[in-house]
């Protein structure tokens, strides 16, 4: 997608803070962070939201998940806990047209959220 801005951190046309990366995911820092640590994962394939998700696209979601296992681990925040957010079309509140789950960590998080 030429002008998704999540494509383009892919590429590198935009730049960004990458946590972690192989052929399928990025995961990256949040610009606007609401939490010590909020980052994204991302599929480099480019899928709308979970509206998208179909028996032969699904498995990234479990690898999306073993990849935010992973990266919690390393920044320590596993054990104090962490909350996996991923915002669906208009009412959910979804901005960027590309799936991606907010990882955000670091503090204590109220619930439920706004
Ligand atoms: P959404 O509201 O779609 O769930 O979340 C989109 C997220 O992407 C927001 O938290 C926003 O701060 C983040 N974001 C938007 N543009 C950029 C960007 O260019 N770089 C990075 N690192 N994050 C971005
Ligand atoms: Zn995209």
């Amino acid at each position: 997608m030429s002008d998704c801005i999540f494509c383009k951190i892919i590429n590198g046309e935009i730049p960004s803070e990458k946590l972690y990366e192989d052929d399928k995911v990025l995961a990256f820092n949040d610009i606007n962070p609401e939490a010590p640590v909020h980052f994204l994962v991302i599929p480099k394939k480019h899928i709308k939201n979970i509206n998208e998700i179909t028996e032969e696209n699904s498995e990234i979601v479990s690898h999306v998940f073993k990849v935010i296992k992973k990266i919690t681990q390393d920044l320590g925040i596993s054990e104090d806990g962490y909350r996996v957010v991923t915002n669906i079309g208009q009412n959910g509140g979804q901005t960027v047209g590309h799936m991606h789950f907010h990882i955000l960590g670091g503090r204590n998080l109220v619930w439920p959220p706004g």
